[in-house]
């Protein structure tokens, strides 16, 4: 940031107008997702300067860490500009005070103080936040004209994951957990999930359980492209999948409506890739289960922005922390 001169003055002294100097200090975002973890070298603008992907290719516990290691060395190699810190996405309940990651399932990472862990090995400040609320933030800061004070970003990958701007801020309760509502179960009877219970969110809502599902009913691996085919074809096994799913979530959705009156619902993830007929479920549920009155004016839609949203999402998160200032433009 640098001195520009001075502002009018409105009758005491002249405000100083700073200028944020693009490239002067540049930001990692890290997104540990589901099969990729991805990562970027934002700019205080927000402007994506690098971005690596690594396939995780089924590492868990210490190999898992191991490679976010990998991935912020290659993000890093031959960087001069300093570096503000370190703004982490990742699945799972985190407790973002201390930057713990207190259970990521997919990950088999339990109590994994990965804020402090990162912090010490590239001697930055990091920030670590739940994937989804890393995601609401990023769609609430690059809404442009379009921004809404209040909103839902629903993630939906293999697992099920809420984040909540409220006020234009991100609301992550009293344990960070907010909107983790993927293991909140919906079906007495229901699948056993990977978190140990049956009838979970994510055990029908969620991309492994459309999947399975899906292989199921051909008798061979099926991948969600290949479901919305179907079901856009008319095909009865895939319609009846693709209509389940979206149930689940519009009853989800009802819930955090009729608990919260927000009116605009992002929708984002693979799961997302089943199309408008999946959406049209996740309405038709979600209208028919809440209040009519809340839900009449309630807008849910597909996220316009499809990659890059839990880096920019978390790297907005440590500018935020680190300097007090938001990427909002
Ligand atoms: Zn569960």
């Amino acid at each position: 940031m640098r001195e520009i001169g001075r502002g009018p003055s409105s009758g005491g002294k002249a405000p100083i107008l700073l200028e944020v100097d693009d490239d002067a200090r540049l930001v990692v975002g890290l997104d540990l997702g589901e099969e990729h973890f991805a990562g970027s070298l934002v700019n205080l603008r927000g402007e994506i300067r690098r971005t690596v992907e690594l396939a995780v290719d089924g590492r868990d516990g210490d190999a898992a860490l191991g490679l976010v290691f990998e991935l912020l060395d290659q993000l890093l190699d031959g960087t001069t500009a300093p570096l503000l810190g370190i703004g982490i996405g990742t699945p799972g309940l985190v407790d973002s005070r201390t930057g713990t990651i207190r259970r990521a399932v997919n990950l088999d990472w339990r109590d994994l103080p990965l804020g402090e862990i990162v912090a010490e090995r590239y001697a930055v400040p990091v920030n670590v936040a739940n994937d989804s609320q890393a995601a609401a933030l990023a769609e609430y800061t690059y809404a442009g004209g379009d921004r809404v004070p209040n909103l839902i970003a629903i993630r939906v990958g293999r697992g099920v994951g809420a984040g909540l701007i409220l006020r234009g801020a991100l609301f992550q309760g009293d344990g960070s957990g907010a909107g983790e509502i993927g293991h909140t179960v919906v079906d007495d009877h229901g699948a056993l999930c990977s978190c140990g219970r049956t009838g979970c969110l994510e055990t029908v809502a969620g991309m492994r359980a459309i999947e399975a599902r899906a292989a199921a009913a051909k008798g061979r691996e099926t991948d969600l492209e290949a479901v919305r085919t179907a079901a856009d074809a008319g095909e009865a096994w895939a319609t009846e999948i693709v209509d389940d799913a979206g149930a689940a979530l519009g009853k989800a959705i009802a819930a955090l409506v009729g608990a919260l009156d927000v009116q605009r619902i992002v929708l984002l993830g693979p799961v997302t890739a089943l199309g408008d007929r999946w959406l049209s479920a996740v309405r038709r549920e979600a209208g028919s289960r809440a209040l009519a009155l809340l839900v009449d004016d309630v807008d849910i839609q597909v996220g316009r922005q499809t990659t890059n949203v839990v880096v920019r999402g978390a790297s907005s998160l440590l500018v935020a922390r680190e300097l007090g200032l938001s990427l909002v433009r």
